[in-house]
């Protein structure tokens, strides 16, 4: 550890899965100067992938699950200001100016922002009875307005949106899906998948729209109603949208920091301003598995991308190459994703889809850029050592009868390289 990196204040703002990470990945590796969190949300910090599933669900937890249990910010004597926004940051004084007009001096200051909801943009789109869903306080609202409605509209069949229109339909009430795509989760899974998907939720009776956007929401007394694009109406009582995010740079921005679609970092997660990094879905960094600047929004980046930042406020260099990986479970269906694929990678089907048991393998000139694998976890856990690997599998080896991810990872691993 570098040694006026021990004690230096470090400052982080944003108290959500990368920035509480951040703190207690700076305990773990010993550093004993202060920490303090600000975060903008009320109370303890708390997981979001419930928040669109179990947690909507009829006999859904009364309470959300924490990130960390509740005596972790004494024990570990980290400092969260709950309800409190950082304002303005002064990277030259290196001093932060809450919403309270007190400020924090740091040493190290590190994004961990987030994202927000990306606006509906149509008419009628803030109407009561239409909602997101980001934060506690959005699903407080949603479960509450579940419990009274029989016709939901949901517009957006990116993950957010189906994870919620299955748990409508397992509460038994009618479900529309509006998507202007012509393929559900288009951005992010494999067309092979994103069809399973639509024959999947149409069969368990979600009324799924590809190629129907929305147009505009109306309010006529006996309720809401989305007129799509086709001129179709909807009637509804409860409209979700979920059309996509934004990183959360205002505050970036004016503090003078690059940005690039999210706050631009290096590899180590370092902006260009001495002693400022940012992580999580706010963060764009060189992603060496895709060759690009990317900007992830998952658990796994935020977690291992605050692990990362720890470090390198702690003098480390290493470049952040850890492997991405996302799951969502919409209903029944566990569906994981090890990598990130891209258009034009060669789909190779492992199992039987019809049993609703198997993976699908990506692969970009002959190497494993990716797996989707639905109620397969075996599957996914093994594609992730091979895609962190790089290993180049043929379509030959894959299709061949017997073959299994499981085992191959297994003997790649033992095979010294
Ligand atoms: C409903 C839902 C379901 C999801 N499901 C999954 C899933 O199944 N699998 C998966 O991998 N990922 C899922 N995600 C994504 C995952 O939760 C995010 O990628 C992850 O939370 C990102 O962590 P973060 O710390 O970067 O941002 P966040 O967890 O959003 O935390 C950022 C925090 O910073 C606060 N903040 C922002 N600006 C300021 C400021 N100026 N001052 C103080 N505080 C500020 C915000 O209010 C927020 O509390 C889901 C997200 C949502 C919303």
């Amino acid at each position: 550890m570098d040694s006026t990196a021990a004690h230096e204040p470090v400052v982080i703002i944003g108290g959500g899965q990368a920035g509480i990470q951040v703190a207690d990945s700076l305990r773990a590796e010993g550093f004993a100067g202060s920490i303090t969190i600000v975060n903008d949300e009320p109370g303890n910090p708390y997981q979001r992938p419930p928040l669109s599933k179990d947690y909507l669900a009829v006999d859904a937890p009364a309470e959300p699950l924490p990130l960390r249990g509740a005596e972790f910010f004494a024990d570990k004597d980290i400092v969260l200001l709950q309800d409190t926004s950082a304002a303005a940051v002064d990277t030259v004084a290196r001093r932060v100016t809450l919403s309270d007009g007190n400020t924090l001096a740091y040493g190290h200051l590190v994004f961990a922002t987030g994202a927000t909801n990306r606006a509906l943009p149509c008419p009628g789109a803030s109407l009561p009875g239409v909602h997101a869903l980001r934060s506690l306080s959005d699903a407080e609202a949603l479960q509450e307005a579940l419990a009274e409605a029989r016709n939901v509209v949901v517009i957006g069949a990116g993950f957010i949106g189906l994870e919620f229109a299955a748990g409508a339909r397992a509460r038994g009430l009618r479900v529309t899906v509006l998507e202007f795509a012509p393929r559900p989760m288009g951005r992010a899974l494999s067309s092979t998948m994103s069809d399973w998907f639509t024959a999947r939720h149409l069969a368990d009776g979600i009324d799924l729209r590809l190629n129907e956007g929305v147009a505009a929401i109306h309010e006529d007394g006996a309720g809401l109603s989305v007129e799509s694009t086709t001129g179709a109406r909807y009637a509804a009582d409860l409209v979700l949208y979920g059309v996509g995010v934004t990183p959360r740079t205002e505050l970036a921005e004016s503090a003078g920091l690059p940005l690039e679609n999210g706050i631009v970092v290096d590899q180590s997660l370092r902006t260009s301003v001495e002693g400022v990094l940012a992580v999580g879905d706010c963060a764009s960094f060189p992603n060496i598995h895709t060759g690009a600047r990317t900007r992830l929004e998952s658990v796994q980046n935020a977690t291992d991308q605050g692990r990362h930042a720890a470090r390198s406020i702690l003098g480390a260099s290493a470049p952040y190459t850890d492997t991405p990986w996302f799951w969502s479970t919409q209903g029944p269906i566990r569906l994981q994703i090890a990598g990130i694929s891209a258009p034009g990678d060669h789909p190779v089907l492992l199992g039987d889809p019809s049993g609703g048991k198997f993976s699908i393998a990506l692969l970009r000139a002959g190497v494993l850029a990716a797996v989707e694998s639905v109620n397969a976890p075996a599957d996914h856990i093994s594609a992730r050592k091979i895609v962190g690997l790089g290993l180049v599998v043929s379509p030959e080896a894959l299709t061949a009868p017997g073959f299994n991810l499981k085992a191959f990872a297994k003997e790649a691993l033992a095979t010294p390289a």
